[in-house]
This record gives structure tokens, sequence and C-alpha cells, in this order.
């Protein structure tokens, strides 16, 4: 399959909020970190609106984001949502039920027991159903990629996760199946994004392979968490991040990411930090959060 316009060669990075709320600093760190990241590889910067799960959408969310992120300072070279998309979903899904790599399947999510899905409905050769979600089948073989922070991660998708779902009975796509498409579409050449996605990311190199798709690289920074361990997100509670104060949040996102302030940038606007950053030695911010959250980095396995 073949989603790409041109051939360019030069890094492209994304930042892909969805829109359930206003930014918090969890995905101020995220955001921060893509955007470096590609300014430092003198990249463009995307910023794309994951508004494809329409129930969990909030109204006014995809503005408060803009905002937030305008007042960040952080400005992008390109925007878009995955409801320009759709079409290149469906697409995807064709190419791969022509190959006879797909299946439809009657199962329930919340009947089915915690695990991998036991490819109940494989060999059924159901017919498609407004009913019935639509799963990839997964190859029983050992994944693997080179993360740039948490170094080499492996899987075997099939025992691990199983036969996963590529179109819920009720949405247009799943996650899965649509951050394939969208980032092969706008040819990104690297992920920077929240570590609790590095699972996901397997199931993603799966669907690379089976549409022949070339994947990015990956980059997953550990993610923030509150006072009690638990990781900051709209769902948790976080707090919308004040766009009158923007400079606290993106301080708050350097220091985590390992960035040293000097003194003199106290009081720098949003627009002067980042330049400093930027010009700070690209080395420094992937050793920094590497040695910073080595205990996280090392536990990934046992939590994966
Ligand atoms: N939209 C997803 C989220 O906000 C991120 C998707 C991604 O970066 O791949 O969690």
């Amino acid at each position: 399959m073949d989603t790409k316009k041109s051939n360019n060669i030069g890094y492209v990075g994304r930042f892909a909020p969805t829109p359930t709320g206003a930014l918090h600093l969890g995905s101020v760190v995220t955001a921060v970190a893509s955007y470096i990241r590609a300014k430092q590889n003198k990249g463009k910067w995307l910023l794309r609106i994951d508004d494809l799960d329409k129930k969990r959408e909030r109204n006014g969310s995809r503005d408060l984001i803009l905002r937030g992120i305008s007042s960040l300072g952080l400005e992008w070279d390109g925007l878009s949502s995955q409801g320009d998309n759709l079409v290149d979903y469906r697409q995807s899904m064709n190419f791969l039920a022509e190959k006879g790599l797909t299946y439809n399947c009657a199962c329930s999510r919340k009947k089915l027991p915690k695990g991998p899905y036991l490819g109940t409905c494989r060999e059924k050769k159901l017919s498609p159903d407004e009913n019935r979600s639509i799963r990839v089948k997964t190859p029983d073989t050992t994944i693997s990629f080179c993360d740039s922070v948490f170094g080499k991660i492996q899987g075997n998708v099939f025992s691990e996760m199983g036969d996963f779902v590529i179109k819920p009975r009720d949405e247009v796509a799943a996650y899965q199946l649509a951050v394939v498409i969208d980032d092969a579409k706008s040819e990104i050449t690297e992920v920077v994004r929240g570590a609790d996605l590095l699972r996901s990311t397997l199931m993603q190199l799966c669907l690379y392979r089976t549409l022949q798709l070339t994947p990015p690289l990956f980059m997953h920074i550990p993610v923030v968490r509150d006072s009690r361990n638990i990781k900051l997100s709209k769902r948790s509670g976080a707090k919308p991040v004040d766009i009158n104060d923007s400079q606290s949040a993106l301080k708050f996102a350097l220091d985590y990411l390992g960035f040293e302030l000097p003194s003199h940038l106290e009081k720098a606007s949003c627009r002067e930090l980042l330049v400093w950053a930027i010009q700070s030695p690209e080395t420094s911010f992937l050793k920094t959060v590497q040695s910073r959250f080595s205990t996280e980095v090392k536990n990934v396995f046992s939590s994966l």
C-alpha cells in the first residue's frame, strides 16, 4: 500500500492530542519533547487532532488545545485531523481484507476474558455486519524495534495481544490502524509520544508490515505522574495548563526533559526558552531523559 505523496527525506515529527479536554502538564511534556526533537533535527513539526473517537470528544477542546500550544510558543508547520483521513482508513482495510488478513468478529469486548484474544472468530468466516468488529490476523513472530529512550523493545503480538481490532463495531477505525495510516500519510519520520503507548507500538509495527508501509522511528517519553504515582491524564483529573502562565508549564516540561535553564533565562518568554532548548546539544536531551528515568526504562519490560 502506498499512502505517501513524495520522497521527502527530511525529519518530520508530530504531536497528536485527543480533543478530550485542554492540555495538562503531561501533554505539554510530550508536545515540547516532540517539538524540540523536530527542530533540533531541522525538521517539520505537524499537529494532528486525533478526533476519531467522537464519544470521548469534548466540545471546545480543539480550540483549547490549539490556544494552549500557541501560548507555549510551539509553532506548527501543518495542522490536520483524523477526520481528514477516513477514506484512507477504509482503503487500508480493503487492502488487508483482499489479502485475507482480516476477519469479522462477533465477540463482545465486554464479555471477552482479559489477555490476548484467542482467535474465536478467526475461522468462522462471518459476514460483515454493523454489530461486528474487524480484526487483523497477527503473525506468530517476535516484533522488535529500537526506541530512542527505552532501547530494544520486543514482543510477540500474536501471543501477547492476539488478533486485535482495527475497526470497532461502532467506529470508523480503531486507534491502532488510524495512527499508522495518519503517520504514514504525513510521512512522519519519528514519533515522539508518551511511554504508555510503548506496547501499542508493537501492534502498530505489525500493521506497518502487513500494509507494506515503512515505519517511522520511535521515541517514548516516560509519562508524568502525580503524587499518587498515577499517570497525569484528563481521565485521572489532571489540571489544565493556565494559558496565561504558559512559561511555568514550559519550564516544568524543560526541567522534566533534563534541560537545565541558565539563570539569565528566568524571566524569558516561551519562544526564548524554546530557541535556547533547540540550540542545546541534541544528545544531552536524550541522555538526560535516559538517565533520569533509568529505573522506569529498566522496569519497562516487567510492566509490559
Ligand atoms: N492521540 C493519542 C493520545 O492523545 C496519541 C497518539 C499517538 O501519539 O500516537 O493519547
